[in-house]
């Protein structure tokens, strides 16, 4: 389960998108609810009180998990790197990092500034409820109180250290620092992740079966110990993925051979002619047959164009100029394909300044695919026909 990138967006802070994942409802609910239930119980304020409370202090709290976020996403942008946006779903918020930290101090830093921030609001809240009770506004400090530690809480739990929680982070951040090799540094944390993962979800069927009074907490912990280990799971194949890529330049990745579509073609040329015959998401376009490349057409482009007018529109117009798009070395290690394209992106590989070929991730993981199912090719590049 990823939650990144899905969602309506809710907000935006300082040009960041704040996004709500559908399941972020039931999380709402759920900790509306548990609240109620307690301010509820509470002689002091039962009955009609309850309720609002419980509203204010679940608003409250999504906000200081909110905060959370923009704190890693103000942090990570401010040391180059590059925020998606921020997904709220069931189990609290996650920033969408577009790239990788260059340097330890840049990961610790902008991971730590998390639970810190969740750790600064949870001593405000306190302070504001101590100060609510000295008034005698006992509602105000309870709402203000219950959410301060919640914060607490939440900058405890996310320090635990396994991947993907903040301590995990923290944890690759200092291995890097020490072995002075990421790639190990990322499976030491993704593979604490799994480790603790596997825990918490053992201590929630534990309480599950054995603990009659902590049997909706345990069922909890073990849906969340659960999704840890997923997530883990996953950190650990990207990461080997990456590592993968890291020793194999763009060369081989870059399939030529295919003739450039002619600049002059209609849209319904084009995807009969290219897109149709062959399993490519992007193609050079030229002004000649043999003349110097214009631009790119990839599967996007095309499709953006209604069916009814693809016999009318011509390839030139809905192309994308070649020298707008990113571009990478063919000697670059093809992780650095990973952190460049987004989803449908097109990068266009250079040789000695030509354009050589183009790239997506889709091409990148069907070609370790056939890698997988064929064995290794030996080294070199994928050369089929002509130049291109
Ligand atoms: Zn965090």
């Amino acid at each position: 389960m990823n939650p990144v990138r899905r969602g309506a967006t809710l907000v935006r802070i300082g040009g960041i998108a704040v996004r709500a994942d559908a399941s972020w409802l039931v999380a709402v609910a759920l900790v509306t609810w548990s609240l109620w239930d307690r301010f509820d119980h509470d002689p002091r304020f039962g009955g009609s009180a309850a309720f609002p409370m419980a509203l204010a202090a679940a608003a409250l709290l999504f906000l200081s998990v909110v905060a959370h976020e923009v704190a890693h996403a103000l942090e990570a942008r401010s040391r180059g790197v590059p925020v998606g946006g921020i997904t709220l779903f069931l189990f609290g918020g996650v920033t969408d990092m577009r790239a990788e930290a260059r340097r330890p101090i840049d990961e610790f830093a902008l991971t730590a500034v998390g639970p810190f921030t969740s750790l600064a609001v949870g001593c405000l809240f306190g302070l504001v409820a101590t100060t609510a009770d000295h008034l005698g506004l006992s509602g105000l400090a309870e709402v203000f109180g219950v959410v301060g530690w919640l914060n607490v809480g939440l900058a405890v739990f996310n320090l635990l250290p396994g991947a993907p929680l903040d301590g995990g982070r923290i944890v690759r951040a200092i291995a890097w620092k020490v072995t002075g090799d990421r790639h190990r540094a990322a499976r030491i944390a993704a593979g604490a992740g799994q480790v603790l993962g596997s825990l918490l979800f053992a201590l929630g069927l534990f309480e599950v079966f054995f603990v009659p009074a902590l049997f909706t907490n345990g069922l909890w912990l073990a849906f969340l110990g659960w999704f840890l280990t997923s997530a883990a799971k996953t950190e650990m194949t990207m990461e080997e993925l990456r590592q993968t890529l890291a020793a194999r330049p763009l060369r081989r990745f870059t399939a030529r051979g295919f003739d450039p579509i002619p600049a002059d073609a209609t849209v319904d040329d084009a995807i009969e002619r290219w897109f149709r015959l062959y399993d490519r998401g992007a193609f050079f376009v030229a002004d000649e047959p043999s003349g110097p490349l214009v631009g790119v057409l990839t599967l996007d482009d095309v499709r953006r164009v209604p069916p009814e007018a693809r016999g009318r529109v011509l390839v030139r117009d809905v192309m994308r100029p070649i020298d707008e798009l990113p571009w990478l070395d063919a000697d670059t290690p093809s992780s650095a394909v990973l952190d460049q394209l987004e989803g449908d992106g097109v990068t266009v590989v250079f040789d000695d300044g030509e354009p050589i070929g183009l790239l997506t991730v889709d091409d990148v993981l069907a070609r370790l695919r056939r890698d997988e199912e064929l064995g290794r090719s030996p080294a070199g590049p994928v050369t089929t026909g002509a130049g291109r």
